[in-house]
């Protein structure tokens, strides 16, 4: 936080007359001695300012306590009482092992038990005083609380209580520092250090009646009622987003004004010829994207594109497209995939229809001899070639472009905002067009990729029909495998997919190996069977997938090496063992593998006998939503959108209170206060913006670009 710059505070106990900053160890903090500081720091709170951002993980309603004598069956409420007597009652044969504690006040008593919990005994005593909250029960005509939420109160005196009488905030916590401890230390950072906390968002948001920030704090962890703390929790969520989208903002201006891009306006013969030997129509989606990038790589800006669009839904002719435009333009294109195969796949696809079209498309990838990658990299550099395709080697070192017009990444998700920056190095500045498989629910897409202009490909071609899904339990399992060498027999082909390469001691998993032999050996004994992982050798990989390609392998026994992009149009069906260990977005990716060929598809999955009953239900979604975007929505809701984005690696900040899913208004509320500010103030150079670079600078840490930007 900018706090260095804020007035400053005298610090009144002691410590001289040094300023108090938020940035302050949390040993200063009235409270916190050495022991209890290493306990905090293990909760991640290192300063006063990581104390005031620990937010409740939940509240407790306890403004108003119930007298004990009014307490009623089956209310929930919070009270308060002294305890007369606790005891250990039952175990044996006698009922189950409980405490019993009977509290009272003057109104009446009520007894707290706890089963099996006989440390209670030991917090516990006579005579000390507890707030509790619970559903109250009846028990042999005496009113109980079976484990309530407690807090011995002994030291409080009437009007200081923190613990109750008021909603209390419950915080994330652990050994070592207790609820009340943590109220406790909140509050006196609160009073020592509230003055230090700065507002953060642009003052105009503040006077439209957002909650300033140190009020907010006041308001989350200590609310008056629950409308302010929602208020409060608002502010947060927008903080949160708005930074996020401040950042990417940055990064997609400086990409805009720093690198121009030379504009490509190309006569569209080449790829005029090209439609014309696809042998099929173009889906009005797909006329529709290739018409915004040629919008884009005509504008001054240029293209800085991602492309979503389903599995199948035909997103390699649009890169065609667009790769043509720039060799028709003279200058280079370059297609990145993430695996070997696919660059493979990319370029068998592509290779003979451009070499018709009298342009080369050349392949690099890792697996290439040293003297076959040496001849690509000359001959890029000097602009014999102008087109390829490949992996990671693209960017590695040694790799340059005499005239590098466009560059297009297949499957996002794979790379992080990195790999993509490293294209844009010396001074060359393409055209940019990432595709991706996955669907991006609009508001989180709105988020992540702030700094990209979105088109979506919401059409399937005709020949596509629906995978038809269906959960395989194991009594079913040998019937499915004779369906499938039934239909292997017809010409059909399979994918068995399995999560793990090898068998090992820590998972009880079967392996895609033992797979293999087990199936070659039994159920699919007459039937050509492969066996295709990511630790083979990439020809080995390569061989086996083209003899899959040609129909001469009928079944491929599989880990998710095949996951993305594979295009092989007789396959028709895709068994996936142990499916639960799989993403939702996944595995409906992958039955996107199948059904390509104009033929029914079938998706199989096969939990583990060990699935949970939740994961079974999660399997269950896909056998009745063919939506990707729903689905991805289920997996976001299920894995959290850290992980779904890898918005970790990417070097943005995440979120701890918003939810972009859930906070669809805050997110375009937050984009629009983010672009406003930069549109009118793009150097932060305004007592606003210098304000909101300062925060963002202390936010992100470890991203070359933005750091060079702030
Ligand atoms: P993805 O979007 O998953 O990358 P692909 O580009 O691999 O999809 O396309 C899947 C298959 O659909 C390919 O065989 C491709 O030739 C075919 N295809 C693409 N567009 C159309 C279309 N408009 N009509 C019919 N088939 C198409
Ligand atoms: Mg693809």
């Amino acid at each position: 936080m900018g706090s260095s710059r804020s007035p400053s505070v005298r610090a009144g106990d002691g410590r001289g007359a040094a300023p108090r900053r938020l940035e302050d160890p949390v040993r200063f903090v009235p409270g916190v001695g050495p022991t209890r500081a290493a306990v905090l720091g293990r909760l991640g709170i290192a300063n006063v300012n990581d104390l005031l951002t620990h937010f409740p993980r939940t509240w407790y309603d306890r403004r108003s306590l119930t007298p004990v004598g009014r307490l009623a069956v089956g209310q929930t409420t919070s009270f308060t009482g002294e305890v007369l007597t606790i005891a250990r009652v039952g175990g044996r044969r006698r009922g189950a092992a409980r405490v019993v504690a009977a509290v009272g006040d003057d109104t009446g008593v009520v007894h707290l038990v706890w089963f099996n919990q006989a440390w209670m005994m030991r917090v516990l005593g006579a005579g000390r005083r507890v707030v509790a909250t619970g559903t109250v029960t009846e028990f042999r005509g005496q009113r109980q609380v079976v484990n309530p939420e407690f807090e011995l109160i002994d030291d409080e005196r009437a009007g200081e209580l923190l613990d109750a009488g008021r909603i209390v905030p419950v915080y994330p916590a652990t050994r070592g520092v207790s609820q009340r401890y943590l109220r406790r230390i909140v509050r006196a950072a609160l009073d020592g250090w509230g003055e230090c906390v700065e507002e953060n968002l642009p003052r105009s948001l503040v006077e439209a009646g957002l909650p300033p920030r140190r009020a907010a704090l006041e308001a989350v962890h200590y609310p008056p009622d629950e409308a302010a703390r929602e208020a409060a929790l608002d502010r947060f969520r927008l903080e949160e987003l708005f930074y996020v989208q401040l950042a990417l903002g940055l990064i997609r201006r400086r990409r805009r004004h720093g690198h121009r891009r030379e504009p490509i306006r190309a006569p569209r013969r080449l790829e005029e010829e090209f439609v014309r030997s696809l042998g099929f129509e173009l889906t009005g989606a797909q006329r529709r994207v290739i018409g915004e990038i040629h919008a884009d790589l005509a504008s001054e800006a240029g293209m800085n594109r991602l492309l979503q669009g389903d599995v199948g839904a035909g997103k390699t002719v649009v890169a065609g497209v667009a790769m043509l435009a720039a060799v028709e333009a003279g200058m280079q294109a370059a297609m990145m995939a993430p695996t070997e195969i696919l660059a493979s796949q990319h370029h068998a696809t592509l290779a003979r229809r451009f070499a018709d079209l009298g342009v080369e498309l050349a392949l690099l990838t890792g697996s290439m001899s040293a003297a076959d990658k040496k001849a690509v990299h000359a001959r890029l550099a000097s602009g014999e070639l102008r087109a390829v395709v490949g992996t990671h080697a693209l960017i590695q070192e040694g790799v340059s472009f005499r005239r590098l017009g466009l560059v297009v990444i297949d499957e996002q998700h794979r790379f992080g905002v990195r790999q993509r920056a490293a294209l844009v190095r010396d001074g060359h500045a393409p055209h940019m067009l990432v595709m991706t498989a996955t669907p991006i629910p609009r508001t989180l897409a709105l988020v992540a990729y702030a700094d990209l202009d979105l088109s979506v490909l919401d059409e399937m071609p005709a020949v596509r029909r629906p995978v038809r899904t269906r959960l395989v339990p194991p009594q079913r399992r040998e019937a499915m495998y004779a369906y499938i060498r039934e239909r292997a027999m017809e010409g059909e082909q399979a994918y068995l997919l399995f999560p793990v390469i090898e068998d090992s001691d820590a998972m009880d998993v079967e392996s895609a190996e033992a797979a293999w032999r087990r199936l070659v050996r039994g159920a699919l004994r007459d039937v050509p069977v492969g066996l295709l992982h990511g630790r083979l050798a990439a020809a080995d990989k390569d061989r086996v997938m083209r003899a899959f390609a040609a129909g001469d392998l009928r079944v491929l026994v599989a880990t998710t090496v095949i996951e993305v992009g594979v295009h092989v149009p007789a396959a028709t069906i895709m068994a996936i063992h142990h499916a639960e260990r799989f993403g939702l977005s996944q595995l409906h990716q992958l039955r996107g593998r199948v059904g390509r060929g104009g033929r029914d598809g079938y998706c199989f999955l096969l939990p583990g006998d060990d699935a949970s009953t939740e994961s079974l239900e999660r399997l269950r979604l896909l056998v009745e939503q063919s939506d990707g975007f729903r689905i991805a929505e289920e997996d976001l809701r299920l894995r959290g959108p850290g992980e779904f984005l890898g918005v970790r690696q990417s070097g943005v900040p995440g979120f701890r209170l918003a939810n972009p899913l859930r906070d669809g208004e805050l997110v375009e509320r937050a984009g629009r206060e983010a672009r406003r500010l930069i549109d009118a103030d793009p150097d932060l150079a305004t007592p606003d913006g210098r304000r909101c670079r300062r925060y963002l600078r202390a936010l992100v840490t470890d991203d070359v670009a933005l750091r060079e930007i702030l």
